[in-house]
C-alpha cells in the first residue's frame, strides 16, 4: 500500500503518522520528493482502514498495490484449482453443464427433469429446495423435503446435485448433497461464508447483484480462510439500468476472474436474463469467453413453473443448448 502525502506536509507530521503506521506493526519506507512524500508501507496491510488513512489531513491519496484476497488469488497459486463432485470435474479445462429446475416442486417433476437433462448432455443436477423468494408470500421452497427428492433423483441418475443453503442451520441436511450453493443474496453473508469454510464441501458462490468483482473474490476468501478450497465462482448478472433483462450478464468477468484467481468459474445465463429465448446466446456466449461451466434453470413445463418459468426452458431446448454449446468448446480450445 502507498500514501501520497499533500504538499507542504512537514517532517514533525509525516514522523507521528509514520509512528502511528509503525505501532500497527508495519514498517515504513518514507520517499522524500522535491513536491510530494510518499509512503511505502510493508508488511500485512490488511489490518490498515484505508479510508482511515485516507481521511487524515495530511493525506492527499491512498493506493493498494497488492489485492486484499490472498488464498483466491492467482499470483500466489498460478496453476487453476479443480473442483471436484463426486465423479464430475470442474475447472482447468474440465466443463461442466449444471441443469435443473428453479425449484424441486414434487417427486415426479424433480426426477422427470433430472432424467430428461441428464438424456440431454447435463453432468450435475440443480434444483432449490430452500428458496429464496422477494416476497414472502411467493413459494418458498419444499426445504427438507426438497433435499430429499433430489437426493431421490440423484439415485436415479447417478448425477451430483447442487442445491442451496439459506441458513448454517440446515448444513446437516446437506451431508449428501455434492455442491451447496450460496445464493447471491447470500453472497457477503460472512458467518455463514466462514461455517461452509469449516466444511470441504465444494461450494458454488454466486455473485451478489451489486457485488464487485473483488467483493466476490474477498467472499470466496471468508470461505478459503477457514480451510475450505473447493470453490467455484459463479457469475449471475448484476443490477444496472438495463431493464429489457432482468440483470445485466457481465460476462467479461469470467475473462478478469480467470486473470485474478485461480477458483473455476461457471456463468448462469437463466438468472442473469430472465427471458427463456436468451439463455442460448448467452450460453453460447459464456462457453466462447471461457467459463468453466454452465448452470441453466429447466422444467418439464415451464408454464406451470412455481418458480422462475419465464426464465426456464424446455428439455429439448436444453439439449440443443448442450449441443451447440460442446461445438463452441471445441472450437475454443
Ligand atoms: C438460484 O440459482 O436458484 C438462485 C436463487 O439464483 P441467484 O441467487 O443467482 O438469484
Ligand atoms: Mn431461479
Amino acid at each position: 500500500m502507498i500514501a501520497i502525502l499533500k504538499n507542504g506536509v512537514t517532517p514533525a507530521q509525516t514522523k507521528h503518522l509514520v509512528d502511528w503506521l509503525k505501532a500497527m506493526n508495519i514498517d515504513v519506507h518514507v520517499s522524500e520528493g522535491k513536491e510530494v512524500t510518499i509512503l511505502g508501507l510493508i508488511g500485512n496491510t490488511s489490518r490498515v482502514d484505508m479510508e482511515l488513512l485516507r481521511s487524515l489531513d495530511i493525506v492527499e491519496t491512498v493506493k493498494r498495490v497488492s489485492e486484499p484476497y490472498k488464498q483466491a488469488n492467482r499470483k500466489f497459486h498460478p496453476k487453476d484449482t479443480i473442483v471436484q463432485a463426486n465423479s464430475i470435474r470442474i475447472g482447468s479445462g474440465y466443463f461442466a453443464m449444471i441443469a435443473g429446475p428453479c425449484s424441486v416442486e414434487s417427486e415426479e417433476q424433480i426426477i422427470e427433469v433430472a432424467r430428461a437433462v441428464k438424456e440431454g448432455g447435463a453432468d450435475i443436477l440443480r434444483g432449490g429446495a430452500f428458496k429464496p423468494r422477494t416476497s414472502p408470500y411467493a413459494f418458498q421452497g419444499l426445504k427438507d423435503e426438497g433435499v430429499r427428492l433430489l437426493l431421490e433423483a440423484k439415485k436415479a441418475t447417478g448425477m451430483p446435485i447442487i442445491t442451496e443453503i439459506m441458513t448454517i442451520t440446515a448444513l446437516p441436511l446437506f451431508e449428501d448433497v455434492d455442491i451447496i450453493q450460496v445464493g447471491a443474496r447470500n453472497m457477503q453473508n460472512f458467518d455463514l461464508l466462514k461455517e461452509l469454510g469449516k466444511t470441504k464441501k465444494p461450494i458454488l458462490l454466486k455473485r451478489g447483484l451489486a457485488n464487485t468483482i473483488e467483493e466476490l473474490l474477498m467472499s470466496a476468501e471468508y470461505i478459503m480462510s477457514e480451510g475450505n478450497e473447493n470453490i467455484i465462482l459463479c457469475e449471475r448478472g448484476i443490477r444496472t439500468f438495463e431493464t429489457a433483462t432482468r440483470n445485466t450478464l457481465d460476462l467479461s468477468a469470467v475473462p478478469v476472474l480467470h486473470e485474478l484467481t485461480h477458483l473455476p468459474v461457471v456463468v448462469d445465463p437463466s438468472h442473469a436474463t430472465g427471458h427463456s429465448r436468451l439463455v442460448a446466446p448467452m450460453a453460447a456466449a459464456a462457453a466462447a469467453c471461457g467459463a468453466d461451466g454452465i448452470m441453466i434453470e429447466v422444467h418439464n413445463n415451464p408454464a406451470c413453473a412455481l418458480c422462475d418459468g419465464a426464465q426456464s426452458i424446455t428439455p429439448s431446448q436444453f439439449q440443443s443448448i448442450n449441443h451447440q454449446v460442446r461445438k463452441i468448446l471445441e472450437a475454443v480450445r
